[in-house]
């Protein structure tokens, strides 16, 4: 059992009333949070002072509240600093600068050499597009509350390091010391799958929810798993990790070297291998390309095709 702090729990409290702002309508009163958080009026009141002192939230107008004294509306400060999202891919490194209201106010994308790229690699592309977007923007880098960056492959979050990657030759890459010495920024590590299921807790699908699955079927498959409002990670940090559970014994070979993994039926390349089984000699199914091949199943089976259905 995991004990908890009267200091834990306070956080915790502050976390679900931010979230609730950022996931609300527009600007909220008091009464709005407390509704939407389940914790007392008082509760909220005292957390949202905290939030007023520090700059994070700002009054933005007044409600009527019949007759009573007008309820003070809350927002988001988009002013009182910037973040930083990176996205590391295969081919290029994605970074974007938001306002605190998580508004994009420059985006840039720094190619990565071809081949087995070297973690300097990414750290030189990944530095030069934060300099990039500080520069362009004319943002402070004093002003810049954290950068978070998505990292594929395993990636250890409370160390930074990168134990593996499905793109490149790297075998615990202390990632986080890399790019602690080149931006000098507050830094959070994750893989894509994490990282995506938060984006959609705060701005996405999960916004109104406490409880979410995010399922990626791209050339690999994944679960991003959230309860109660937090990121689920399980004991060794891969919950959800699925792709190379047997699914079949003795079935499809799969990437990894064994046979009948989740992988090798759901994937983008395992539904179109599929698709090849049930409907031997259809072009449409033969392509390179397995997402344009997946795009014409969908249609295929949109058009009632029995094979594609
Ligand atoms: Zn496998």
């Amino acid at each position: 059992m995991i004990r908890r702090t009267s200091q834990d729990i306070r956080r915790l409290n502050r976390f679900e009333v931010l979230r609730r702002v950022y996931a609300g309508p527009g600007a909220m009163s008091r009464q709005d949070i407390a509704a939407a958080t389940g914790l007392s009026f008082a509760t909220v009141a005292n957390l949202t002072a905290e939030l007023l002192e520090a700059g994070v939230l700002v009054e933005a107008g007044h409600e009527e509240s019949g007759g009573g004294r007008p309820r003070a509306r809350l927002a988001v400060n988009a002013e009182r600093g910037a973040l930083i999202g990176v996205d590391i891919a295969e081919t290029s490194v994605h970074a974007e600068l938001f306002d605190l209201a998580l508004t994009v106010r420059h985006s840039v994308e720094r190619p990565l050499p071809p081949g087995d790229v070297h973690p300097s690699d990414v750290v030189d592309a990944l530095a030069g597009a934060v300099g990039e977007l500080l520069a362009a923007s004319g943002t402070d880098r004093g002003r810049v509350l954290g950068a978070g960056v998505s990292v594929p492959g395993m990636v250890e979050r409370e160390g930074g390091v990168s134990s593996f990657s499905p793109y490149w030759s790297w075998h615990e890459v202390p990632l986080r010391a890399l790019l602690d010495e080149r931006l000098g920024l507050p830094l959070w590590l994750d893989n894509p799958l994490r990282a995506s299921t938060v984006a959609e807790m705060w701005c996405g699908a999960g916004r109104e929810v406490d409880d979410l699955v995010v399922l990626t079927l791209r050339a690999g498959v994944g679960a991003g798993i959230a309860i109660g409002g937090q990121l689920y990670r399980g004991f060794t940090n891969s919950a959800g990790e699925w792709g190379h559970t047997c699914l079949a014994l003795d079935g499809r070979p799969c990437t990894c070297g064994n046979r009948g993994c989740v992988e090798a039926y759901v994937s983008l390349r395992g539904i179109a291998e599929t698709w090849r089984e049930l409907a031997p000699g259809d072009a449409r199914a033969t392509g390179p390309d397995d997402a344009v091949t997946v795009a014409a199943l969908a249609r295929a089976a949109d058009a009632g095709d029995p094979a594609a259905a």
